[in-house]
This record gives C-alpha cells, sequence and structure tokens, in this order.
C-alpha cells in the first residue's frame, strides 16, 4: 500500500512537471527533456535519476519561465524540417549530414532557423552543408586537449558548462557512451537541440541546469570536463568541490580556464569588467590552480597546456553579430585588454581523484 501511495504521488508529480511545460511551451521541449531522463536511467540506476529529477524539475519551470525567448527559440526549433537518415560526425569538425538528397527548400528553412538562434558562440557546425561559423573556433581548444586524452571509450562524461554542445559531440566520436552537459542558458539548449533532433538516439544530452543543482551524492562519472566556467563563479573553491563531487573515485577531471601566466603564485581581482566581460570574478596562475585542486583532494594534477587566446580563435563572424576579442584587446597594445589587464591566457590542466 505504501508503495502503491509512493508510485502513485511520483507518477502525479512527473505528470504535473510535463504538464506544465507542455501547457506553456508545447510538447517537444517535455519530451526531448523526458528523452534525457531515460537516457539517464539507462546509464544510472532509477532512485538515483529520479532523486536528481525531482531536484531539478521547479529549476527548469523556473528557467523557462524567466528566460523570454524561450518560446521565440522553441518555435524555430519546431520549424527545423525533418531530414531523415541523418547522422553527425564528430572527428573533425561536427557536421549532421544525411544519406539522403536534402532539398534547397529544406536547406533555406533550416537556415533560416539557425540564424534566428543566434549568437553563436561555440562551434563550428555544418549542418547538411551550412557553415556555421560561431565567433570562437571551439575545434582549436579540443585540439589541445583531446591529444592528451586519449581514448573515452566507454567513459561516462559530464560536460559542466557545456554551451551548445559543440564538445559533447567530440566527445561521443572519442568513444564515450554518455556525455551529458549541464549549462542554464536557454539558447544553448536550443542551439544543441537543433542538432539533436536530427540525431535522437545518440547517447547524448543537454539539461538547462546549473551547477547548483549537483549534489554530494552523485559521484556517477568517469570524466568531468568544466571549460570556462571557474573564473565565472565566485567562489572557485565551492566549484571545484561540486565537480569532484560528480567523479567516481578513480575518475578524471579536465579543468580549462583563463589564467595569470605566471610561474608564480599569482591571483587577479579585476575592478569591473575583464576583456569586457562583466562576469569574470577572479584569475589565478597555475600553481595557484594547482593548489586548489590539491586542497579539495585530485592527485597527479598536470597542467597539459597554455595557451594565449589569438584572433583567429575568437574572432566576429555573422552567426554573432557583436564585438568579440579584437575589439577587447588595447588597440595600442595587444598585450594588455582594454581594460589594462594581461591579455586572456587559458590553461588546461588534468586531475585525478
Ligand atoms: N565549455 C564551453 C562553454 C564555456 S562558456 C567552452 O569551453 O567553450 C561558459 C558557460 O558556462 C556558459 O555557457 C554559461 O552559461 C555556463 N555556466 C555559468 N555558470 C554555470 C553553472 N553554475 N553551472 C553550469 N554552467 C554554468
Amino acid at each position: 500500500m505504501v508503495l502503491f501511495e509512493c508510485e502513485l504521488s511520483d507518477h502525479c508529480q512527473m505528470s504535473n512537471f510535463k504538464q506544465q511545460l507542455e501547457t506553456v511551451w508545447g510538447s517537444s521541449l517535455g519530451t526531448y527533456l523526458f528523452s534525457v531522463r531515460d537516457l539517464l536511467e539507462k546509464h544510472f540506476s532509477s532512485n538515483e535519476v529520479n532523486g536528481w529529477w525531482e531536484r531539478i524539475e521547479p529549476y527548469l519551470l523556473s528557467t523557462f519561465r524567466k528566460n523570454g525567448k524561450t518560446n521565440f527559440w522553441e518555435t524555430q526549433i519546431s520549424q527545423l524540417p525533418s531530414i531523415k537518415n541523418s547522422n553527425v560526425d564528430g572527428e573533425r569538425v561536427v557536421e549532421v549530414k544525411s544519406s539522403d538528397v536534402v532539398s534547397q527548400l529544406d536547406i533555406d528553412d533550416i537556415q533560416t532557423a539557425l540564424q534566428n538562434l543566434k549568437p553563436w558562440r561555440k562551434g563550428p557546425f555544418n549542418y547538411f552543408g551550412i557553415h556555421v561559423d560561431s565567433e570562437w573556433r571551439s575545434d582549436m581548444k579540443w585540439a589541445r586537449i583531446s591529444s592528451v586524452l586519449g581514448s573515452l571509450q566507454n567513459k561516462k562524461v559530464l560536460d559542466v558548462g557545456c554551451g551548445n554542445g559543440y564538445y559533447m559531440w567530440r566527445m561521443l566520436d572519442k568513444g564515450a557512451s554518455l556525455v551529458l552537459g549541464i549549462d542554464p542558458s536557454v539558447l544553448c539548449l536550443a542551439q544543441f537541440r537543433s542538432l539533436n533532433r536530427y540525431v535522437p538516439n545518440m547517447p547524448v544530452g543537454m539539461i538547462p541546469v546549473g551547477t547548483e543543482t549537483l549534489s554530494e551524492d552523485m559521484s556517477w562519472f568517469d570524466l568531468v570536463f568544466s571549460m570556462g566556467v571557474l573564473y565565472h563563479r565566485r567562489d572557485p573553491i565551492s566549484h571545484l568541490i561540486e565537480l569532484r563531487n560528480m567523479l567516481k573515485p578513480g575518475g578524471r577531471l579536465v579543468l580549462e580556464t583563463l589564467i595569470i601566466d605566471s610561474h608564480e603564485k599569482e591571483r587577479l581581482i579585476p575592478k569591473s569588467r575583464y576583456a569586457q566581460m562583466r562576469n569574470v570574478w577572479e584569475l589565478s596562475s597555475p600553481p595557484v590552480i594547482e593548489e586548489m585542486l590539491q586542497r579539495v583532494g585530485f592527485q597527479d594534477v598536470s597542467c597539459i597546456d597554455i595557451s594565449k587566446t589569438t584572433i583567429e580563435e575568437q574572432r566576429a563572424t555573422h552567426w554573432i553579430e557583436s564585438f568579440s576579442l579584437k575589439n577587447f584587446l588595447d588597440p595600442m597594445d595587444c598585450s594588455r585588454t582594454v581594460e589594462g589587464y594581461p591579455a586572456p591566457v587559458r590553461a588546461c590542466f588534468i586531475a585525478v581523484l
């Protein structure tokens, strides 16, 4: 009897959530989210997944509600034509293609919908021959990191702050058995879904929530990525603890972030903006980051790459229609940002739990 009541209340709660989603944004958003839930249930125990899911439902509803453009982006996704026999290739570029001939009419509709999902910060992507030339050449970062990563065969991977999911397709190509991305950006979710809808059966899903929805008992993953997120967090140590909690014992963390390029222990707290970004709280030098990683329990910390961001890697394209790195550097001295800080340098660390 108790079990029955439990099942009944779970069911009511779930359908209530689905009903609310469907009433406000139509059925496809709910169908998508529940497909990610099903995917997670295939890889983890139902109890674990249910516990997390119950916690994130209110976040999801409030995230969609707060974003005034959720409906517009949903409409763009619903207007993407169906293309049969599609597959995705994440080896050199992220490209979705079909073994069927795709008509010019369909190409035009896809182009219009994708243009309406601007700005495209991460990429590039290729949709049936349409080149989505994003602001960032994310392939350049992936080339620096993936050469050191090795195979991801049979690994369950979490990408924290996954953006539009560019790297998740690259991770699948390296053999990951599951890739889950979390990122609170509703636009990024729409961009992810614009590709995912053509290959819905791949073991990849994105949920629009932030790390605040994660808890201490979610050590589910073999590999956790946090790329381009640390400096957006007010408290870097707390972020590293959140990442640690998602890893199985012996799992690996890939942490990529802006740094102060120095062998000394240095930190920079920008007075206000950094390279025009409002939400950069702190930049540290590699020795500080290594120390923080060790402090929260990681071992074998190694810095695998340090690279200055170039205007080839981050630049304005007609898929963003706004300024980019060139405009954020001092025009008289490109080693400085317009605010007078050292120009962006990024580093990537790998650490083992
Ligand atoms: N990982 C991608 C995107 C980095 S941009 C890359 O390396 O190119 C930073 C992303 O972090 C943004 O999409 C932002 O929405 C996301 N983000 C910010 N705070 C977050 C949080 N608390 N949890 C998860 N993602 C977060």
